[in-house]
């Protein structure tokens, strides 16, 4: 027997079932964006490796040892992104977008990173990312943070918590990092390799560290907080203010530095009590000498990033619903016939009604296995057509749920007939508050 081919470890295929919770959270972030003058920008899965070596910098978890990288046919190494923030500060400056202008920008789709798969952890795994180019904030961080918060209430996500913190600018920082290096220098011996080598390249990374037998060491770590100049320091304040004005309620974390070495300033985490250790399911933050790094005009901006497996994984931690796909209508086509001219009627329902999810039996079969087939679908109505009722002209329209019940239905009235049968059982449902074909 031929072998069958695997599966790469940590590469998910989303299936129906599973598909319904992606277009769910897909439409309301969507919705949400549009709702807050964000516009789509699509950038490329692959770029340049040299590219997120710059931008996510070299001392990073992602850069050391979690990218696929590899080189192509004329020997330029290339990367499958990892995260979508550089691939879009690249297109900003390949574009011509940062020069004086502003753009509020939203992205959705896949991001790779070789990490250890684990539940709510993969190596091809899928963001929604929000950036603000060219804005200075406060105001633009608080927006942000806002449309997240909205974003959570309008899927029905709860158990979430905001972390905040500032990482001030990249004077402050330098600062703050020569305190730090000092004191785990003095303290180089209870260091682990990752973190020796940090010592040097970057002592804020070993504050990032997940290794549990360095938790105290970090605790007590001088803070950044100490350290901020002034306008981070007023920046900060004006952030939280905005935040509390607004109702959002927020945790400082003087300890959030986030894995990546381009933020400055305002830096957030939404993290959920309810998946475990993959406990982070949205971060952001600001990065105000990113497109610079890269080459273009000097420009402000902040955004974030959310994990959509993670959020799927939350909601349904959470027990909240997706619509179920199920067709309006299933017709069973007993005869040749029936199933010739079936085809063509369901066309002409479609035709009728845009709206209308048609499900027509496929490879005939006895009326018995057509009728499980349609209480499968999940679909309201049956409509049954065979030599009689083509004869007359008329289809059987069947009710498959609640009541029962049958009524002929001639051909040239069925579009009219099922629209109205179907807004009656949806006065029926809204009445008894049914919610099995709607999302939370
Ligand atoms: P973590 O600390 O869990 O590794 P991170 O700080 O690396 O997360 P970011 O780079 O900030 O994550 O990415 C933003 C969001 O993307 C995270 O909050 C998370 O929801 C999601 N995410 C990151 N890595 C993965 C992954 N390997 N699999 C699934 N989701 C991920
Ligand atoms: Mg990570």
């Amino acid at each position: 027997m031929t072998e069958i081919i695997e599966p790469l470890r940590g590469m998910n295929d989303v299936l129906p079932d599973q598909a319904r919770w992606w277009r769910r959270v897909d439409s309301v972030a969507r919705d949400v964006f549009a709702r807050y003058g964000y516009a789509e920008i699509q950038v490329p899965l692959l770029e340049r490796t040299q590219l997120f070596k710059r931008a996510i910098g070299e001392y990073t978890d992602i850069v050391e040892k979690e990218m696929f990288s590899f080189e192509d046919r004329d020997g330029d190494s290339l990367t499958l992104r990892p995260e979508a923030t550089a691939s879009i500060c690249r297109a900003a400056i390949s574009n011509g977008l940062v020069h004086n202008q502003r753009h509020r920008l939203f992205t959705m789709g896949p991001m790779f990173r070789g990490e250890r798969p684990q539940k709510g952890r993969y190596r091809q795994f899928h963001q929604i990312d929000a950036e603000a180019i060219g804005y200075e904030g406060p105001d633009v961080d608080a927006e942000l943070i806002l449309m997240s918060a909205r974003l959570w209430r309008e899927l029905g996500i709860s158990r979430v918590r905001l972390e905040l913190n500032s990482l001030g600018t990249p004077e402050s920082r330098a600062v703050y990092r020569d305190a730090l290096k000092a004191y785990f220098t003095a303290s180089a011996a209870l260091l682990d390799t990752d973190s020796l080598r940090r010592l040097d390249g970057n002592p804020l990374r070993i504050l990032d560290s997940k290794n549990p037998a360095l938790a105290g060491l970090i605790a007590n770590a001088p803070l950044l907080g100490d350290y901020l100049d002034e306008g981070s320091r007023t920046h900060f304040e004006e952030l939280k203010a905005r935040l509390a004005a607004a109702g959002v309620a927020f945790v400082l974390n003087p300890r959030l530095v986030r894995g990546l070495d381009y933020y400055s300033r305002t830096v957030f985490e939404w993290t959920t009590d309810a998946l475990g250790s993959q406990n982070a399911i949205c971060s952001g933050g600001r990065y105000d000498g990113l497109v610079s790094q890269l080459g273009g005009t000097p420009t402000p901006a902040i955004g974030w990033a959310l994990g959509i497996e993670r959020i799927i994984l939350l909601m349904q931690e959470l027990g909240l619903g997706a619509a179920a796909e199920s067709p309006h209508v299933y017709c069973v086509l007993a005869g040749a016939k029936a199933a010739q001219a079936g085809l063509a009627l369901a066309e002409r329902l479609r035709d009728a009604m845009p709206w209308l999810k048609v499900e027509a039996d496929l490879g005939s079969g006895s009326m018995k296995s057509q009728f499980k087939r349609a209480d499968k679908s999940g679909a309201a109505f049956a409509l049954i057509i065979g030599d009689d009722e083509l004869a007359k002209g008329v289809a059987a329209v069947k009710a498959l749920r609640g009541e029962g019940g049958q009524e002929q239905c001639p051909f040239g009235d069925l579009a009219a007939r099922l629209a109205q049968l179907l807004e009656h059982n949806r006065a029926v449902d809204g009445a008894i508050g049914s919610r099995q074909d709607r999302g939370p």
